[in-house]
């Protein structure tokens, strides 16, 4: 990982995706080993990296490697996966989420099935910006490599993404990772590609800065002062006597924050991060269940219907024998909070058997906060049997 010197650099989250063997891991490998001689990363060999640790996330297991390097602007979490199944997964489970994507298609092969999935599933994420890498260019003739490059616009374009500014490089990760430094694909293609990733994929906004939200965990009667709220900010900062709205459970409550403690002392802000107590103007403390959320006046909203993306666990994972089909009724867990809610495949005469993925709509029996990238899963009898990710809120 990264040395110390540059962690207060903006950091992004990044992946490889792309078809089975058109060299995600061997251009990760060779990420690490170009950043590794400028002291920003520590060399991963391909071995390191398609050993992938099983990580245990709400009852899915996803084989994924998360790999830290920096470039001289930013430090990257970088995600690649050994296998199809693990990259759905990882991607609608929220495990890691990409700021942007590093789309690896071999110019042997041009684009082939899991290169269309994956790309339709980033799309339904929420990851905006795509970076092409057309790989094994150390095998083709320069037309093959153009015809592949026009190729992959036209594809961006047809999945909703910007298929005329997105970078296209092309490279050969083996050659990178054999630090060729003759070769246009070699050592200097790796350059070009983490250049285009510090100037295309933006740096996501800092979480300071955007709007607070702070899901609450407690709420509890201060006596003759009114009902403090607790919880972990999420995101942004809380001021002091900052304006607020209440939501969740089909309520919508505005009121302000007239104090902010941190370890039962009073604190002008608090950041994301940290655990508080926020004191609440004018609210009851019989209108304040956990599971509801605190936030930046006017910057949320509640509502009963959502769509998502949503994965199905497979018997050997714990999860259900039969498929689900629409109109499944079940208790849905996201952040602190449960509520029943209503799931609809679409589309609606299609099902999913237990180890697949798709779109859902959701319909939750009392209006909640859910924005998108927000993690959920449903549980029958305590047991997890699907995890997904929200996409849109409908209205
Ligand atoms: P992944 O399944 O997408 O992670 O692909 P791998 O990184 O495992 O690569 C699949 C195969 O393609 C391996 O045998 C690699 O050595 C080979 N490979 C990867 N990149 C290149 C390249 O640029 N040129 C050539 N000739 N072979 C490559
Ligand atoms: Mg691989």
């Amino acid at each position: 990982s990264p040395s110390p010197s540059v962690r207060d650099r903006a950091h992004c989250n990044v992946g490889t995706i792309g078809h089975v063997d058109h060299g995600k891991t061997t251009l990760t490998a060779a990420i690490t080993k170009i950043q590794s001689k400028k002291g920003l990363a520590e060399f991963l060999s391909y071995e390191q990296i398609d050993r992938a640790p099983e990580e245990k996330a709400r009852g899915i297991t996803i084989n994924a490697c998360h790999i830290g390097y920096a470039t001289n602007e930013r430090t990257y979490a970088h995600t690649d996966c050994p296998g199809h199944a693990d990259y759905i997964k990882n991607m609608i489970s929220g495990a890691s989420q990409m700021d942007g994507a590093i789309l690896v298609v071999a110019a042997t092969d041009g684009q082939m099935p899991q290169t269309r999935e994956h790309l339709l599933l980033a799309k339904q994420v929420g990851i905006q910006r795509i970076i092409v890498f057309i790989n094994k260019a150390d095998l083709v003739d320069e037309e093959v490599l153009e015809l592949v490059e026009i190729e992959m616009r036209e594809m961006l374009t047809d999945f909703g993404f910007d298929g005329v500014n997105s970078p296209v490089i092309c490279g050969s990760a083996l050659l990178a990772l054999r630090e060729d430094n003759e070769s246009p694909f070699g050592v200097k293609a790796i350059e070009e590609l983490l250049k285009q990733c510090d100037s295309y994929i933006p740096t996501p906004q800092r979480d300071i800065v955007a709007p607070f939200i702070l899901p609450i965990d407690n709420a509890f009667t201060v006596p003759g002062r009114g009902t403090v709220v607790v919880g972990t900010i999420k995101r942004g900062t809380i001021v002091r006597n900052s304006d607020a709205d209440l939501l969740g459970f089909n309520q919508n409550l505005k009121t302000s924050v007239s104090d902010i403690q941190i370890f039962r002392k009073s604190v002008p802000q608090a950041l994301a991060g940290e655990n508080v107590g926020a004191l609440l103007r004018g609210i009851k403390i019989s209108a304040v269940e956990r599971g509801m959320l605190l936030c930046a006046t006017g910057s949320e909203d509640i509502s009963n219907h959502f769509e998502g993306s949503m994965y199905l666990l497979s018997r050997s994972e714990g999860g259900r024998v039969k498929p689900m089909l629409s109109k499944y009724i079940q208790q849905l867990f996201s952040m602190t909070w449960n509520v029943p809610a209503r799931i609809d495949i679409v589309p609606s005469e299609a099902m999913l058997m237990p180890g697949e993925h798709g779109q859902v709509r959701v319909t939750l029996l009392r209006k909640m906060v859910m924005t998108p990238g927000q993690a959920f899963t449903i549980r029958e009898n305590g047991a997890t049997v699907a995890t997904g990710m929200i996409t849109q809120r409908l209205p």
